[in-house]
């Protein structure tokens, strides 16, 4: 005989929580499916933890669209969570004449996003600022922060509970079959079981093509190809002379190597850009020559020996080495045409900082198509 629920949601990350916490509100009963034994341990605990301010994404995106609207939910929700997050603003230098007219186009991108403090500023005004960075001119944003993302989790995850949702570990959703009103699907892990509901959404984020694949009853074109991007940090040995995030002028795949600081002051670099075609969290040492190399363009004054390897993640690519970035993917029954299903693909950067209006579109899909 198998078990029965309304909604599961696949995956514990960031994105999978705050959808659980969002369809739980809304009064459905949720099972949160973790293959792994805890919160977040993939690529929520595996970024830059800034909460973006919504820059660079192509007008009317829902990247550009989840990340300016995410931002603004996400700050009043660490403020009335008690989840630390500190908005101390970022600079993005250009080190050369031909970044410096590259800046005018990330400018009219963040405007006509509705990022409305971004302001160009002068090398001199950007060196008063920040006294060891060198640069030709530079973009301000003061909307840019960091944030403790498993705080964060934490926070959705007591949210979802508090609303009667519950998270369940070791619990790979293996298979799904379509049944006449939702979903049958094959739990593995600890446990095997199976488990009939009517809605599944899928934010399983590097497994969400593989699981997607799974599904019985997808149609073609409906799974896109997945690819990975990994990216690699070091971090900063003794004090950060930086107050502030500073960003160089973004590269195809993700945003170059950049100076982040956490909660606490320590700062760290990365995340380069690496296509790989398995997942490896390692942090190759070789790799080393290329960050002081990218962090001495801005930052000349970088000791020698002052980086140490710190750790890496896997960006859920859904689009190659050779084709445009893709959009954030969130695949409802108008999409695929199965009811009671909703995949997330390519949730990628800024998929932290979009987390809240991720999850309130995901439960605007829902509710839009019924039941069922
Ligand atoms: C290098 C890097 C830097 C980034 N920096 C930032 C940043 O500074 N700001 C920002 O806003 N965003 C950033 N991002 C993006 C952000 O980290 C992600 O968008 C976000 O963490 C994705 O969360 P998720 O819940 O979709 O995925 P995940 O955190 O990967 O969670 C997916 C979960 O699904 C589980 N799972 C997988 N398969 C199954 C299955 N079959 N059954 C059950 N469970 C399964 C996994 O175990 C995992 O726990 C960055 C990403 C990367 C890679």
């Amino acid at each position: 005989m198998s078990e029965r629920v309304d909604a599961v949601v696949a995956g514990a990350g960031v994105v999978g929580l705050a959808i659980a916490r969002a369809l739980a509100r809304q009064g459905r009963e949720v099972l949160v499916l973790e293959a792994a034994d805890a919160i977040g341990t993939e690529t929520s605990s595996r970024n830059s933890e800034v909460v973006h301010a919504g820059i660079y994404y192509p007008k009317d995106s829902l990247k550009a669209r989840l990340c300016v609207r995410g931002r603004q939910l996400l700050y009043d929700y660490c403020a009335s969570h008690g989840v630390p997050v500190h908005r101390l603003g970022k600079l993005i230098v250009a080190t050369s004449d031909s970044e410096a007219q590259a800046l005018d186009g990330i400018a009219s991108k963040a405007w006509a996003n509705g990022v409305d403090d971004l302001r160009p500023i002068p090398a001199a005004e950007a060196q008063e600022l920040e006294p060891a960075l060198r640069c030709t001119a530079a973009l301000l944003s003061p909307s840019t922060g960091i944030i403790d993302s498993h705080r964060l989790m934490l926070a959705y995850q007591g949210d979802a509970e508090d609303a009667g949702a519950m998270v369940a570990f070791h619990a790979p959703i293996l298979r799904g079959r379509p049944t006449e009103t939702g979903w049958s699907l094959d739990v593995g892990g600890e446990d095997p079981m199976r488990l009939d509901c009517d809605l599944l959404v899928n934010a399983a984020g590097l497994g969400a093509v593989d699981l997607a694949g799974r599904l019985d009853g997808l149609p073609a074109g409906a799974v896109p190809t997945a690819y990975l991007c990994k990216g690699s940090y070091y971090s900063l040995a003794g004090r950060s002379p930086f107050t502030r995030l500073i960003y160089p002028v973004p590269e195809h795949a993700g945003l170059g190597v950049h100076l982040t600081l956490d909660l606490g002051g320590q700062a760290r670099f990365g995340p380069d850009t690496e296509w790989v075609d398995r997942i490896d969290y390692r942090v190759d040492i070789a790799r080393a020559d290329g960050f002081y190399a990218a962090i001495r363009r801005y930052w000349p004054g970088l000791p020698d020996g002052a980086l140490q390897p710190g750790y890496a993640g896997m960006r859920p690519k859904i689009s190659g080495p050779h084709e445009p970035a893709a959009d954030f993917r969130i695949d409802g029954p108008a999409r695929h045409g199965l009811p009671g299903l909703v995949n997330l693909f390519g949730i990628e950067s800024p998929g932290l900082t979009a987390s809240l209006a991720i999850a309130e579109h995901v439960a605007g899909l829902v509710r839009d198509a019924g039941r069922g």
